[in-house]
């Protein structure tokens, strides 16, 4: 899988594809947030130097039955126009959810096919994540 794969297929915009590992039945793909996205999340300034940042671990679109992972390297950043010190902003992502919002989407279409208990198997997400996002 390339960075252009993951873009048209999970609809993940700002991440640069690094490897993918197979393991469990799952399918992780790790990246980090491309040098383009790197900018303040208050005040948008590309002026930024890195700090650190976190790992995280995402659920993206399944393939058919397989669960799709992403471990994402989120840079921290001081900004050098207004000072703040911050994550950057994740394009695919909706505040601290743990899942892209292509899957928040897919979620939305399956759920007017299917009782939310199948939704929930089908994108390895629980019923009550299921239930939030609706
Ligand atoms: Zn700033």
């Amino acid at each position: 899988m390339s960075t252009s794969q993951l873009y048209h297929n999970q609809d993940l915009r700002g991440l640069k594809y690094l490897r993918t590992s197979y393991a469990e039945g799952k399918t992780t793909y790790h990246g980090v947030i491309s040098d383009s996205y790197t900018k303040c999340s208050k005040c948008h300034s590309h002026n930024v130097v890195r700090s650190g940042g976190v790992f995280r671990t995402l659920r993206l679109l399944p393939t058919g039955t397989r669960l799709n992972l992403l471990h994402l390297f989120i840079p921290r950043v001081v900004c050098k126009k207004c000072g703040t010190i911050r994550q950057v902003n994740v394009p695919f992502l909706e505040g601290q959810k743990s899942y892209t919002r292509a899957l928040a989407r897919y979620v939305l279409c399956l759920s007017q096919l299917m009782p939310l208990t199948y939704v929930a198997v089908l994108c390895g997400l629980s019923w009550n994540t299921v239930k939030q996002i609706l």
